[in-house]
């Protein structure tokens, strides 16, 4: 029995695989560990679809080396989209490493270690189209929520994305096999299920009859007891049916709140970027969607500097973001990711996108704190997400609030909170663009 260690870097997507490998692992008869010092090997779950996601990554590799060299760590093993990408760099560049997984060979994971262990060397790609293998998880997110990855790879072949290059094409799981999985975390506690994958609202396409099984889907996971809240991140625009659109009106589990990535909002970028839908599209979709779901809170993640982006493109992205008055908006700076299209285009420099990323995140903490207003003396449902030792307070979060993404609620309150409940919180306050409010009933009990 080996002592392994994990680090998992990138998006949620990545998390699930790497839980997936500590299951494997834990399976074969290993222990995992949270603390690296002392591990026989270290797996580095690596993301490496963007510049800053690249050099997250090799930081994080280049500090376990260190371990290794200080002989608190044994093996390094790399697996993630870093080393699917850069399988041939890492071998040279980063003579630490002692073995290599793609994003093809998570299932390999047990082997690969045992071989470390034996001193061979491990380099394994297996094909990103391979489908999806259905294992157990170890939650790495506090028991009362997870994400539920329902499909891998990609097939929109946007023009500045690499990740189509990394995780292969589309591939859904088996909508019994997602029940299951998530019947057994609602069984063992988690009261909120993310549902992820490159894109969502493709689910389906690729199974028998080619049909966007997202809300029928949906519709399963709220039938599972003990699920209380489920939120759907990742839908591509012009996939959003009615179909979806009824289904999260209408059921009380699905929260309000709808992550759509858009990136941008000009024709030709769109046009270019190979994204389907202009302009107009994405504002009758806004508009359509705040029509028939009151209440909703939309996300959304732009890119800036995109190739084509000139001022009057950017002040027309400005002006959308001003008359759509999306709530939470993540936006990053345009990455030429060698390889895409995009990477052969012109575009500004690096500096000129930061700075429209600053613009655009001035004027959205502007329409943020306009929501936050809205939300003043009203009650609002609140899960728990725990205590804060520094504020030495407690903190959870609303349905307009995603995990690790979006922002938190403070909570005053004279007695202890359980992580994972649910209250009933008055709104009568904000902490830095945070809601504040007390407590006014406790409400958690979802056995139904
Ligand atoms: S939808 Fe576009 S941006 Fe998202 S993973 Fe697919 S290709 Fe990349």
């Amino acid at each position: 029995m080996a002592k392994i260690g994990f680090i998992s870097l990138g998006c949620a997507k990545n998390q699930v695989d790497c839980e997936r490998m500590m299951y494997r692992v834990q399976e074969a008869g290993h222990s995992v560990e949270y603390e690296l010092p002392g591990c026989d090997v270290v797996v580095i779950n690596t993301c490496g679809f963007i510049d800053s996601a690249k050099s997250e990554a090799i930081d994080a590799i280049l500090a376990v080396a260190q371990l290794k060299e200080q002989g608190l760590v044994g093996k390094i093993l790399v697996t993630g989209c870093l080393s699917q990408r850069y399988q041939d760099e890492v071998r040279k560049e980063m003579p630490e490493v002692d073995g290599l997984l793609g994003t093809g060979s998570y299932t390999e994971i047990v082997p690969a270690i045992e071989s470390l262990l034996e001193e061979k060397t491990v380099v394994s790609y297996g094909s990103i189209d391979t489908p999806e293998a259905e294992t157990g998880r170890i939650l790495t997110t506090p028991a009362h929520y997870a994400f539920v990855k329902i499909a891998e790879g990609c097939d929109n072949r946007c023009a500045y994305c690499i990740i189509p290059y990394l995780r292969g094409r589309y591939r859904s799981r088996q909508m019994e096999d997602i029940v299951v999985e998530a019947e057994s975390l609602a069984e063992n506690g988690v009261k909120e299920l993310i549902v992820v994958a490159q894109d969502t609202s493709r689910y389906g396409t690729d199974l028998p009859g080619h049909k966007r099984l997202l809300p029928a889907l949906l519709r399963r996971l709220c039938r599972i007891d003990g699920l209380h809240w489920i939120r759907v991140h990742y839908v591509y625009p012009d996939e959003i049916d009615d179909e979806l659109i009824s289904v999260i009106a209408e059921e009380p589990k699905i929260v309000k709140y709808l992550d759509i990535p858009i990136q941008h909002c000009n024709d030709q970028i769109l046009k270019r970027m190979n994204r389907r839908g202009d302009g107009a599209f994405l504002r009758s979709l806004l508009k359509k969607l705040r029509d028939r779901i009151p209440g909703l809170v939309i996300r959304t993640s732009l890119i800036a500097g995109l190739p084509g982006e000139g001022e009057a493109e950017f002040h027309e992205l400005l002006d959308f973001l001003k008359e759509t008055r999306m709530e939470r908006v993540g936006a990053f700076v345009f990455s030429p990711e060698e390889g895409t299209p995009a990477a052969r285009m012109e575009h500004v420099d690096a500096d000129t996108a930061a700075e429209r990323v600053r613009i655009i995140e001035e004027l959205q903490s502007g329409i943020m704190d306009d929501y936050n207003a809205s939300r003043m003396d009203t009650d609002m449902e609140v899960l728990v997400d725990g205590y804060d030792e520094e504020a030495e307070q407690f903190y959870g979060r609303t349905y307009a609030d995603s995990p690790d993404i979006d922002g938190r609620v403070w909570l005053a309150s004279d007695e202890p909170l359980r992580e994972g409940s649910f209250v009933t919180v008055h709104i009568d306050g904000t902490v830095d663009g945070d809601l504040s409010g007390y407590i006014v009933e406790e409400t958690d009990d979802f056995s139904k």
